[in-house]
Order: C-alpha cells, then sequence, then structure tokens
C-alpha cells in the first residue's frame, strides 16, 4: 500500500510537469520514452530522478513493440525532444526506452535505433512491466500492462521478474468494438473511449474484451502464486476495469490512480 502510494504521488508529480514543466538547474537529466501502439511518451528525470518535465502524442507510429512508421516514429520522437528541451533550456542526452515482454528479438534493434537516429544516447532497454514495477516496486504479485495493441504481464516472486509475456488484446479492441456498436470511425470511437464520462456507460460494451483480457490473465498466471494483479497502461484507465478484472480472475486487483504514466515514469528512472 505505502509503495502504491508513492507512486501515485510520482505520477500527480508528473502530471504537473508535464503542464509546467520544472526549470531548476539538474546537472544531467534522464528521459524516458514510451513507443507505444498509440501513444509515445516521454517523461524527462533529473539529477535526483525527480520529474521535471513530460510530453506525449498519440500516434500510429508503433505497433505491438514493432516500429511500422521508422521515419514518422523518429520525427515524432525528435520534435518531443526539442520540444522539451526548449522547455527546460537545455539538451537532453541520455534515454531508455521499452518493448513489450517477448518483442526484443522482434524489434529491440528499430526501437534503439529510432531513439537514437533523434538524437539520444540509449542507456537501457527493458520490458514494459518489468519498468512499470520500478515504480510499483512489487515483491509478489501480477503487474498487468493493458496498453493499446496488446496485454503485457510481468510475474513477480520475491522482488523477482519470473515470468513475462504478451498477448495481443488491448485498448485497440476495446476501440474496435466501440466502432461497431456505436457505428463510428475508429479514430472517433478512440475519443469516445477516453472521455471518462462515457465509461459506465461503455462497461457494459466492453465486458466481452476486458473478460477475454482476464481470460489472458489466468492463462499466463496459471501455476503461479499470485496474490495481487496491479494494473498500468492507458487502458486499465478505463473506469472500473479493475472490478470486472477482479471478478473474473478472483484475484485482488489494484489499480494507481493514472496508470497510463506508469510504464513510462519506470522506464526514465530506469535510465
Ligand atoms: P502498447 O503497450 O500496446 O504498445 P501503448 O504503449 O500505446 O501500447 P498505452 O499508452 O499504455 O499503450 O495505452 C494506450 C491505450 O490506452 C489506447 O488504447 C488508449 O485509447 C487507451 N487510453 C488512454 N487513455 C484512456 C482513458 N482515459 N480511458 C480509456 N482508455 C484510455
Amino acid at each position: 500500500r505505502q509503495s502504491m502510494k508513492a507512486c501515485n504521488q510520482f505520477v500527480a508529480e508528473f502530471e504537473q510537469v508535464i503542464k509546467k514543466p520544472k526549470k531548476h538547474f539538474s546537472k544531467t537529466y534522464y528521459t524516458g520514452i514510451d513507443l507505444g501502439t498509440a501513444c509515445v511518451v516521454l517523461a524527462v528525470l533529473d539529477e535526483n530522478y525527480e520529474p521535471v518535465a513530460g510530453a506525449y502524442r498519440y500516434a500510429d507510429v508503433v505497433r505491438d513493440g514493432m516500429v511500422v512508421d521508422y521515419i514518422g516514429a523518429v520525427e515524432l520522437v525528435r520534435e518531443l525532444k526539442e520540444e522539451l528541451e526548449q522547455k527546460l533550456k537545455t539538451e537532453l542526452i541520455y534515454a531508455a526506452a521499452s518493448l513489450p515482454p517477448g518483442t526484443d528479438e522482434l524489434d529491440g534493434g528499430a526501437i534503439k535505433n529510432v531513439v537514437q537516429s533523434a538524437g539520444f544516447e540509449l542507456t537501457n532497454l527493458l520490458d514494459e512491466p518489468t519498468a512499470a514495477n520500478q515504480l510499483l516496486k512489487i515483491t509478489d504479485g501480477a503487474v498487468v500492462d493493458i496498453g493499446g495493441g496488446t496485454t503485457g504481464i510481468s510475474i513477480v516472486e520475491k522482488g523477482q521478474v519470473v515470468k513475462v509475456a504478451d498477448e495481443a488484446t488491448g485498448g485497440t479492441h476495446l476501440s474496435l468494438v466501440i466502432a461497431g456498436a456505436y457505428k463510428l470511425a475508429f479514430d472517433a470511437a478512440e475519443k469516445y473511449k477516453r472521455n471518462e464520462q462515457h465509461h459506465d456507460e461503455l462497461l457494459t460494451v466492453l465486458k466481452p474484451v476486458i473478460e477475454k483480457i482476464s481470460s489472458i490473465i489466468i492463462q499466463q498466471t496459471k501455476g503461479y502464486n499470485v496474490e495481487g494483479i496491479y494494473l498500468v497502461g492507458g487502458t486499465a484507465c478505463l473506469k472500473n476495469i479493475e472490478t470486472i478484472i477482479e471478478k473474473t480472475t478472483g484475484i485482488p486487483t489494484y489499480k494507481p490512480t493514472n496508470p497510463m504514466f506508469v510504464t513510462p515514469l519506470g522506464i526514465a528512472v530506469s535510465c
């Protein structure tokens, strides 16, 4: 509970600096880059690993850890880098990035090249749920990162990651269901879904996909003594998603106040 409180505080500070960067002097800066299927987030920490600035943009340059628009990805990261450099009046040099678990052999090289081509020195490349746990500091349980394209699961026992997995169901699938049910174009469905005022009404429509995500969690945690599920990732922002997951998995399920920024901040902390 203590670590969840600290995590919530850290994320709240980050949300503040996205709006208003802290411009105090720091000898060095660490940038966490989350190149996601739906969203690219840059989180900047100072020499004491305190959040000082951040920026994010919805984009379609990466799909499930695969860079599908290399030039677009480089341009976007460079753009966000320059935007933050102007705000902080400094050059950002060091960066860490992440990948959905199990995709490093597939595309770790491309993510690395994007980060380096955008002008950063890459100091670390780690998997998303492991990055999230840098903030959550779970010693026993499962970190479940429900992103845009995929759901990543990392099982932690006695502070050690004992299993990582990634399955292709995430927020994009929820948007596709909304697009079908409400006869909306995909982008409009995405926007509709992200508006919290629609969440109560959407939960009924989205229940089958959330149950599918739950069945993935059940499958992947089989054989492990998982006493708690900790939700992160943009899709976990959906109000009461944790209630359905807890009910279907039978495992107590927790989520931070804003699950969307836990992974990018965890990446920055690992820089
Ligand atoms: P992946 O990890 O699968 O590569 P990603 O890193 O882009 O994807 P995140 O940034 O963690 O994933 O989450 C993006 C997803 O979260 C998108 O599907 C987006 O629509 C969804 N999302 C973001 N904010 C909200 C919100 N407030 N309510 C519901 N869904 C949201």
